[in-house]
């Protein structure tokens, strides 16, 4: 009988199936469930509350399966975590083709979703989960780095040093927060009610200490403070308890954002709840759960509302927090602004996002000299030397070792190039695989995160991720996915995702120089039609063809 074990990839050149695209997506499924990368393996979640590479253990078996006999000209279709068919295609085609989590418009609600999951009829896909290119936490450190950059940058003259920052949420993606704040010099006090995921980021040096309570947080922060010196600091309780409390005292913070799993009622702990007893409450009583979570929700964002009218910087960072507050009631919620309006979407006009490449070797070394290729071909981005520099001296992997940074249109498929070259003249031990986070350019429609307060009011407008995930299936990437939901929950997000496989022949580099430019083009694109003019700009110099442009 199926059921949970621990599942790695295998690394090296020796291939358990009739090719390296289909061993590229098995060795990607496999590593989504590695212990090392994966919240809760054994129930197939790698990340975001629920977020899932396979529906289940047999569906699981069934994908290994399929894929290690799949051949060059084959497609297999997976339905939210469910391998569902094989059909001949030919070599230019991807070798698997997912559909996660999408439900009709009018049905597309955490109640209907979860009545359909319990059926067995979905899962939840979130972004790479079940997509198959989740690479751990480094995989958000370098946005959320880049975010706390650009806060910097927006109100403290270009650096954290001698500012607290408050947050919460120490899990899969959050667990990044601590360290892209002292990345930039600041001090972080970080809220978790689940003690396993501070001691998780401690062990993983991405956290550095843990506070015994609350006033011996503030203590260490305020010392750290004073003296200039990045800290972060990991604090066991209750967001919707702490932040009000530390309001109410006058806490010394500077910025404030979260990233408990609010997108997810049933994952955001609420208040009077023992963490012992939230799966056995959330599962008991669903309804009275995720009441009590978004009323916990609302005294959160409140205290964070109570930040901004302090004088402090507050951001959503892509939860849902904000939405969910307000429908507990509280009319305040959208006070603070989301962070991409508010700092990334001038880097969305240039088709910017977040690049990045796993080594199927499993050698470390192969991403140093990847590291090496990216500084040398572009010499003239500093925050890409100082970000790779970092990265390479503070970053553990997990699982197959991958590095992630952000390139814009015209960058990434001078990158893809280059490394398949790297492959096929043997400077690296095995293939790559080059894909991305769903929260790209052009790639989402999330009104309360990618696409909050376009310029034109478009929105809640999901062609968009539709044309992306079509346009990379004719430019030939090797899997390609399109899911709902993902980050900030059902009926707010429609998402599409590609990764390519860089095996070293000629024909991957064709489909690598395709894919890497109209994928980060459908950023440029969107950006246009929305008004933007830097992307107006982009296009202009970069030679991006718009038909409403032209004649
Ligand atoms: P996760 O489920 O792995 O972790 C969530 C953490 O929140 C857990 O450790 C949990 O113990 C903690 N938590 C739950 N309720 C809490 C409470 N009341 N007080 C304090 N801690 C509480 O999720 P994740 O992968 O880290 O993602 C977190 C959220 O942030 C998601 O909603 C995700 O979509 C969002 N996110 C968005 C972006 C983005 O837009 N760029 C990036 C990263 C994360």
């Amino acid at each position: 009988m199926s059921g949970p074990r621990p599942v790695r990839a295998a690394r090296g050149t020796e291939l358990s199936t009739l090719g390296w695209q289909q061993e590229a997506a098995l060795r990607m499924l496999q590593n989504n469930l590695d212990p090392e990368v994966a919240e809760h393996p054994d129930k197939l979640v790698v990340y975001g509350g629920t977020g899932k590479a396979a529906r289940d253990w047999r569906s699981y078996d069934a994908m290994v399966r399929t894929l290690q006999t799949l051949k060059q000209d084959e497609t297999m279709l997976v339905q939210s975590g469910r391998p569902v068919g094989v059909m001949q295609t030919h070599e230019w085609a991807p070798r698997v083709l997912l559909a996660n989590s999408n439900l009709v418009g009018d049905w597309a609600n955490w109640e209907e979703f979860r009545r359909l999951e319990n059926l067995g009829l979905t899962m939840y896909g979130q972004m790479t989960a079940g997509s198959w290119i989740y690479i751990g936490t480094q995989g958000i450190l370098q946005g959320t780095y880049e975010t706390f950059a650009a806060v910097a940058a927006k109100k403290f003259n270009g650096t954290l040093a001698g500012t607290i920052t408050l947050t919460a949420g120490l899990g899969g993606m959050g667990g990044a927060q601590p360290l892209a704040v002292t990345m930039n010099d600041g001090v972080a006090i970080c809220v978790d009610v689940d003690p396993r995921a501070i001691d998780r980021r401690i062990e993983h040096r991405y956290l550095d200490v843990k506070a015994n309570d609350l006033r011996h947080a503030l203590q260490l922060a305020v010392e750290a403070r004073d003296a200039r010196k990045p800290l972060s600091i990991g604090l066991l309780g209750n967001a919707a308890e702490l932040l009000p409390q530390m309001l109410a005292e006058g806490a010394p913070i500077d910025i404030v954002t979260d990233q408990t799993s609010a997108h997810d009622p049933l994952a955001y702990l609420p208040v009077g709840v023992d963490f012992d007893d939230m799966a056995a409450y959330a599962a008991k009583d669903p309804a009275g759960f995720t009441t009590r979570a978004r009323e916990s929700m609302a005294t959160h964002v409140e205290a964070m509302v109570g930040f901004m009218d302090a004088g402090a910087e507050v951001f959503d960072y892509g939860n849902s927090i904000r939405g969910e507050a307000q429908l507990a009631g509280y009319d305040r919620a959208f006070a603070f602004p989301g962070f991409v309006p508010a700092y990334i979407r001038p880097l969305f006009c240039e088709g910017k996002g977040p690049f990045r490449w796993a080594a199927l070797s499993g050698e470390a070394s192969d991403i140093h000299k990847t590291d090496k290729a990216m500084l040398e071909l572009f010499p003239e981005n500093e925050s890409l030397h100082r970000w790779i520099k970092m990265a390479g001296e503070r970053v553990h992997f997990q699982g197959l070792p991958a590095r992630i940074c952000w390139l814009g249109y015209g960058e990434r498929d001078k990158a893809g190039e280059r490394f398949n070259e790297m492959v096929a003249d043997g400077t690296l031990a095995a293939p790559l695989v080059i894909g991305r986070d769903h929260l790209d350019c052009g790639s989402v429609a999330s009104p309360y995160r990618e696409t909050e307060a376009m310029l034109d009011g478009s929105d809640a407008i999901a062609d968009w991720p539709l044309l992306n995930a079509m346009v990379n299936v004719a430019s030939g990437a090797s899997w390609v996915s399109i899911h709902h939901g993902g980050g900030v929950g059902m009926g707010r997000s429609i998402h599409a995702g590609q990764v390519t496989v860089a095996d070293g022949t000629k024909l991957a580099g064709e489909k690598i120089r395709r894919v890497l430019t109209n994928d980060p083009g459908m950023g440029v694109i969107r950006h246009v039609d929305a008004g933007y003019d830097i992307a107006e700009t982009v296009a202009d110099e970069r030679g991006v063809r718009i038909p409403m442009r032209e004649g």
